[in-house]
């Protein structure tokens, strides 16, 4: 592993990235304001710990507030033509794109996550853009003869409403314009409850929507420490009729018992516990080259990231021995530095679960192949670290590890591996690898997972259906009607002529 050393960034000498530049308000109704409470929120970069900036601590009437403001903006929108809204979306496309550089700058400061991950995030969260900006002008209705012969049914799709959105700190972009389009894109306004700790991104794409054309009050975007009451708050508001959330299952539970309160429609997008399975007929340097992607993608802080890695016995030990000498040659540092290639965690909260993760592993006999303890100094670095010989009774198999740590699991038979990686709550993304497609396709039908990478190391995209089975989430994102669907509700006219 060769650690670059960490640096904090003076926003003053750095001309890629004026963090002073990115509005310091709660956006509302297409102004920007601080709290009523006046408090705000310390926003700090996780590779020196620094703190470099502050974003406003929304109070419940300042969610309110957004509520009103959306509402006040809904009739507009829904009625504006859908190649007007086409027009505004792809705008942000094209904004985001010329603006590449910067955003991804910021990610990274505010993540801490590699420039390269953030330059691919930003890409990816443009994508949404470009890709709801083609869809909106695509939604139609049914038309039909009822069985009976006696009427004509007709079936008009219509925005479901205000929109809440609840997006978790891992992508700071993609995760917002993966809402944040369809719902635009459908005809919905919304309000964007970014995490606390990576606020900046969702308040400077903000001003970007703004500059695309987005009405004021279209999308409005707000920050609390007080996630629960803001939200519950929201969701009381009768005119509040979706919540699609991002982020943990257990958080996601509590959402959607507080959303069943008012029968509100709930997209979830939950945990992972991805199972990477690698046949002994696999191509090594491609199943290699995918597990890197899989595991090391975001330094493991994504919740498609392979969790469980099973290698059959007869290529388990090159497999293994490959992938501690890729991990190992990574460069560690902060996340803006240009060559950095696993950046920091998100916390010192975040380092030492991983810490306690990896100690329980080795404490029930897990060989470290590489890494294994945090390093020492400023920032949340924890180092790319494999493991082998992990008992399946270890807290890793069972929870996300969401950091740089590759465990691998021996395996003999299919069969047995098919019942391994399905065991767990989770249905998230699956990756199999082998040079046989008849099997790769039967072990994809059998994984009770969302999303499938057969020797592919990568899943996301926005022309495809996002999202999870099991306790992974409700729903899905992206995908040629999927990700607009969750935005809009059905209605049925029965006509006679
Ligand atoms: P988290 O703790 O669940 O937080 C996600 C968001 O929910 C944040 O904005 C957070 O606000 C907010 N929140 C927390 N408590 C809340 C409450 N009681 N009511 C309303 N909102 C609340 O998750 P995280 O640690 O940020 O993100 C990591 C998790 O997200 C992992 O489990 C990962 O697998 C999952 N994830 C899933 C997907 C997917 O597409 N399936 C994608 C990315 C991440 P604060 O920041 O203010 O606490």
């Amino acid at each position: 592993m060769n650690m670059i050393q960490p640096h904090s960034i003076d926003p003053e000498e750095d001309d890629d990235m004026d963090i002073r530049s990115v509005s310091h308000g709660l956006y509302i109704g297409g102004t920007w304001r601080p709290s009523r409470s006046g408090r705000r929120i310390e926003v700090v970069d996780p590779s020196s710990e620094a703190v470099i900036s502050a974003v406003p601590d929304a109070t419940i009437a300042d969610a309110l507030d957004a509520v009103e403001a959306a509402a006040a903006a809904a009739e507009s929108w829904r009625s504006t033509p859908p190649r007007k809204r086409s027009d505004i979306l792809r705008r942000c496309f094209e904004l985001m794109v010329a603006r590449a550089e910067t955003l991804a700058a910021l990610i990274s400061l505010e993540n801490g996550k590699a420039l390269r991950d953030a330059r691919g995030e930003v890409a990816y969260a443009a994508e949404f853009f470009r890709w709801n900006a083609e869809e909106a002008v695509r939604i139609t209705g049914e038309f039909g003869v009822a069985p009976s012969g006696t009427n004509r049914i007709v079936v008009d799709y219509q925005p479901i409403g205000i929109a809440v959105l609840i997006t978790p700190w891992n992508f700071p972009a993609a995760m917002a314009t993966r809402k944040i389009a369809p719902a635009l894109a459908a005809g919905c306004t919304v309000i964007l409850k970014p995490a606390s700790e990576t606020p900046l991104t969702a308040y400077a794409l903000a001003a970007l929507y703004e500059e695309a054309g987005v009405p004021p009050g279209v999308v409005n975007v707000i920050t609390t420490t007080d996630p629960g009451g803001v939200t519950a708050a929201m969701l009381a508001d009768r005119r509040v009729r979706k919540l699609s959330f991002t982020g943990s299952t257990g958080v996601g539970r509590m959402l959607l018992a507080e959303a069943a309160r008012h029968v509100i429609s709930c997209s979830m997008e939950l945990g992972g516990n991805a199972p990477f399975i690698v046949f002994d007929d696999a191509d090594l340097e491609a199943a290699l080259d995918g597990a890197m992607v899989a595991k090391m993608r975001n330094a493991g802080e994504a919740c498609t990231a392979a969790n469980r890695i099973f290698v059959q016995s007869g290529i388990h030990d090159a497999f293994a021995e490959g992938l501690a000498r890729r991990m190992a040659a990574l460069r560690v540092g902060a996340g803006i530095a240009g060559d950095t290639e696993c950046g920091p965690m998100i916390t010192r909260k975040a380092v030492a679960k991983i810490d306690g993760l990896v100690k329980d592993a080795v404490a029930r006999g897990a060989d470290i192949r590489c890494g294994g303890a945090p390093l020492d100094g400023r920032g949340f670095f924890y180092p790319p670290t494999v493991l082998t010989g992990v008992s399946p009774q270890s807290a890793m198999s069972v929870e996300e590890i969401f950091g740089p740590v590759a465990p691998i699991y021996r395996f003999e038979t299919e069969d047995e591996v098919v019942a391994r990686a399905n065991d767990t709550e989770y249905g998230l993304a699956a990756y199999l690898f082998t040079r046989d497609m008849g099997r790769g396709m039967r072990v994809a039908a059998r994984l009770e997972s969302g999303m499938i990478g057969l020797n592919r190391g990568l899943v996301s995209d926005p022309a495809a259906p996002f999202g999870g089975v099991k306790q992974s989430g409700l729903g899905r994102e992206g995908g040629q009607h999927h990700g607009i669907a969750e935005f809009m509700e059905a209605k049925y006219i029965a006509t006679s002529f």
